[in-house]
């Protein structure tokens, strides 16, 4: 365990995928670097200091200790002086009491915050927060942030903040005797899913799961590192039963001394994240993170200073806590939006906001679900045939399960199907809206709120779409870089404005609105996928299996009754079920689960030439003729020549024969993990290139050949997407020319692949592709929103 895990500072990343990219992680005692020694002094977070920013002095505030290329250094808040404030803002600040007052820079602006050596560290020096009015005089103080809203500098007061978290939460060191072992944090991240409410099924029972954030990304998404701390029962308290957890985890804060393997080791966790889809949901009850309420969905919403602030909500509970009546007592707490009682995980060292974020699977979903019924309920009878019919048609992504029909079904539409449906929808209307396929009265409305032509008005409809879909799949990258994060930020702007443009449903409400709050959860926790809920897909998967047996149940039964047994509801043969069945009793012989229906297919195995790719197996032959592929052309030698000379094979090959398969499967080794692959005809797969980059390709041939020292090695045969550096108009979305001629090399050892079936090619359509898509067109686009739901 301790080798795969994480232990030690939180890290300033290019790209962020941990938690220990995070915020959080970093900030806090519980889980990052708490102390620093400087010049034999100790600084700690949350302190103020004077440090050396380009051969200036300067006041800051030590946010967190972090790691960089193995270097501990220091991310400091900003602060600035009367002089430094914007110009605008002087008039603001009423008169300089003294030259004692500064400002704290908001620390998400690009100019909040600065990463510095321990050298440039200069000296602790006293600055207050004032949190209250009671002025300090004779010191240092700050009672004002300086922050940007909708483009424009700002003052807002100090309160309105969260606190760092050594304000909230501090590490108790162990005992003295224990003081020379180690420290191990462990980070805890507990989520409650009411799955009932979430899905049409008739039973609603609580599943309460824990991860340990020290995994990494990739070992956490796995079904086996979910930890089920157990069920609510139905109609159970999830107070009484989460008690016994709060229990330990307060034990735990304070730390306990643990064995690990032969060592002890001195252990404290804590609480990192709740993420519970309570049955209020999203869309009953206001914000859990801010005040807003019908301006919820405003373009020009000042998130910052509307947030709810542990601090700030602690004042409320009291006021509801010392209110003499019940019927007081709840009036208060309706005004606040609060509980009557305190959240019971508030006896665990957290901040109640910033640490229960919004679930982004519920959020694109419900949003996705939103717009899909919008979208559906505008169309005539005629725009729901030619939707209907593309829907069909559509290639979907090989690995999917075929989706439900979206107008008939919509609501049995799972989670994960909507945000599928999401990733396609914008190509689907693509090629199927067009002005006649909106309702009269619809058209009207769109052209009158939005006051555009009707062609105008379909093309909104299908880039509003585009922007929906661009949104989701940024909001599900696994790991982030700079420019993700401010494109992310862009596009969730973008998202808001369309999608609100286009239809009054989408105005104040809270599934769009908890959007607003998704920039601050990347920076909290690394990613939103972090504190997404994979879980979910557990739960279906679990329900799936759930299904399976009941269907295996039913065909038990039918078999019994078939075979002469007796129903014992009526304790006699079910003759007709016998006379009916008779001449089908085969039909119910042999069944037995199969894996595959192909397991009893033969498997060649051949060499690998790339020490990353193990246990190559090639399966189900094909005649060459059937691949259309020639083989006899001096291209298809040449280009088998360079694919051999690529691992070091430099003689003219002997042997002329080629074996081709439909399939091959293989054991490829990513970033140290061992990743089981398949590979069939007509894969999209995608290759590193020297000097271009990512490129794709579709898998036309796999075939093995023999080399001349008589090892059987394994090929294949592309088509290559040349990318002509152009996007679609409407979508975005890049559009390349599939290359059927040999103008590039065409094979290449299996091993050049480096990923199957991760993008997705959508055919350009143009108005040829009628029944058939018209294959002289050789347009395609990368759909650049898809995604695998995690
Ligand atoms: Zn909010
Ligand atoms: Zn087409």
């Amino acid at each position: 365990m301790e080798k795969s895990f994480y232990f030690g500072p939180g890290i300033e990343a290019e790209e962020k995928k941990e938690y220990w990219h995070g915020d959080l992680w970093a900030e806090s005692p519980l889980f990052g670097q708490e102390k620093i020694t400087i010049n034999r002094e100790i600084y700690y977070p949350n302190e103020f200091i004077i440090y050396k920013e380009n051969g200036k002095r300067r006041f800051g505030r030590i946010r967190s200790i972090v790691s960089i290329n193995d270097e501990l250094q220091i991310k400091i808040q900003r602060i600035c002086t009367y002089y430094e404030l914007p110009n605008n803002l002087h008039s603001n600040v009423h008169s300089i009491t003294s030259e004692s007052q500064l400002w704290l820079i908001d620390q998400h602006l690009e100019e909040g915050s600065i990463i510095a050596n321990t050298y440039e560290i200069i000296k602790k020096v006293d600055i207050t927060i004032v949190r209250d009015s009671t002025i300090i005089t004779n010191s240092l103080f700050i009672k004002e942030i300086l922050y940007k809203n909708n483009g424009h500098w700002k003052l807002r007061d100090a309160t309105l903040d969260y606190m760092h978290p050594c304000e909230y939460s501090a590490l108790s060191s162990p005992p003295s005797s224990y003081n020379n072992f180690r420290i191990l944090k462990i980070f805890i991240d507990i989520y409650y899913d009411d799955f009932g409410t979430y899905r049409n099924t008739y039973h609603s029972l609580g599943g309460v799961y824990i991860q340990l954030g020290n995994m990494p990304f990739e070992m956490r998404k796995h079904l086996r590192n979910h930890f089920v701390l157990g069920f609510v029962p139905f109609g159970g308290c999830f107070k009484d039963f989460i008690h016994p957890f709060i229990k330990d985890m307060k034990q735990l804060e304070k730390g306990i001394l643990m064995n690990i393997q032969g060592r002890d080791c001195w252990i404290i966790a804590g609480l990192e994240c709740i993420t519970a889809d309570l049955p209020q949901g999203n869309d009953l009850t206001g914000c859990r993170t801010c005040l807003a309420k019908e301006n919820a969905t405003d373009i020009t919403l000042d998130i910052a200073s509307i947030s709810r602030y542990h601090h700030i909500t602690n004042i409320q509970f009291k006021n509801i806590f010392t209110a003499l009546t019940l019927e007081e007592r709840n009036n208060i707490a309706k005004e606040y939006g609060l509980q009557t009682s305190l959240p019971i995980f508030d006896q665990l060292q957290w901040e109640r906001h910033l640490q229960s974020p919004q679930d982004i699977y519920h959020i694109i979903a419900g949003k996705t679900l939103k717009l899909l019924k919008l979208t559906i309920t505008m169309l005539s009878p005629e725009g729901e045939r030619n939707f209907i019919r593309e829907w069909k048609s559509f290639e979907y992504p090989k690995q999917w399960s075929k989706l439900p029909n979206p107008i008939s079904h919509l609501e049995s539409f799972m989670m994960s199907d909507r945000i599928r449906l999401g990733m396609v929808m914008p190509f689907i209307l693509n090629r199927s809206l067009t002005i006649n396929c909106l309702k009269q009265q619809e058209m009207d409305k769109l052209q009158r709120r939005i006051k555009l032509n009707r062609n105008q008005v379909i093309n909104a409809i299908i880039k509003c779409w585009a922007i929906v879909a661009k949104c989701s799949q940024l909001t599900f990258k696994i790991s982030l870089t700079i420019d993700d994060r401010i494109e992310l930020e862009r596009y969730l702007k973008k998202e808001r404005e369309a999608l609100v443009e286009l239809f009054d449903d989408f105005v104040g409400l809270p599934n769009l609105h908890a959007s607003y709050h998704l920039s601050r959860h990347v920076r909290t926790f690394g990613t939103l996928v972090n504190t997404a809920v994979g879980t979910k897909e557990m739960v279906y998967r679990k329900n799936i299996e759930f299904d399976l047996l009941k269907y295996y149940t039913t065909l038990q039964a039918i078999r019994h009754l078939s075979d002469g047994g007796i129903d014992p509801r009526n304790l006699q043969h079910s003759v007709e079920f016998m006379n009916l069945f008779q001449d089908f009793s085969h039909l119910f012989k042999d069944w037995f689960i199969m894996e595959s229906s192909e397991t009893d297919n033969k498997e060649f195995k051949v060499c690998s030439p790339s020490s990353y790719f193990r246990n190559i197996m090639l399966r189900k032959p094909v005649s060459v003729r059937n691949t259309n592929i020639g083989i006899d052309t001096v291209s298809f030698r040449t280009d088998l020549a360079l694919a051999y000379e690529s691992f070091g094979y430099n003689s003219s090959l002997i042997n002329k024969t080629c074996n081709f398969y439909e399939y091959a499967s293989y054991i490829q080794d990513v970033h140290n993990a061992e990743v089981q692959c398949h590979l069939s005809i007509d894969d999209v797969v995608t290759i590193q290139v020297a000097d271009y980059g990512e490129s794709y390709a579709v898998i036309k041939g796999i075939f093995k050949h023999k080399s001349n020292d008589g090892y059987l090695y394994p090929f294949i045969y592309v088509d290559w997407f040349e990318d002509i550096c152009k996007n679609h108009n409407r979508l975005e979305c890049p559009i390349f020319v599939l290359r059927h001629d040999d103008t590039y090399c065409k094979i290449f050892p299996l091993t050049v692949i480096e990923k199957v079936q991760k993008v997705h090619f959508v055919h350009d359509c143009n108005s040829r592709c009628k029944d058939n898509h018209n294959l002289e067109n050789k347009h395609y686009l990368r759909n650049d929103f898809f995604f695998k739901v995690i």
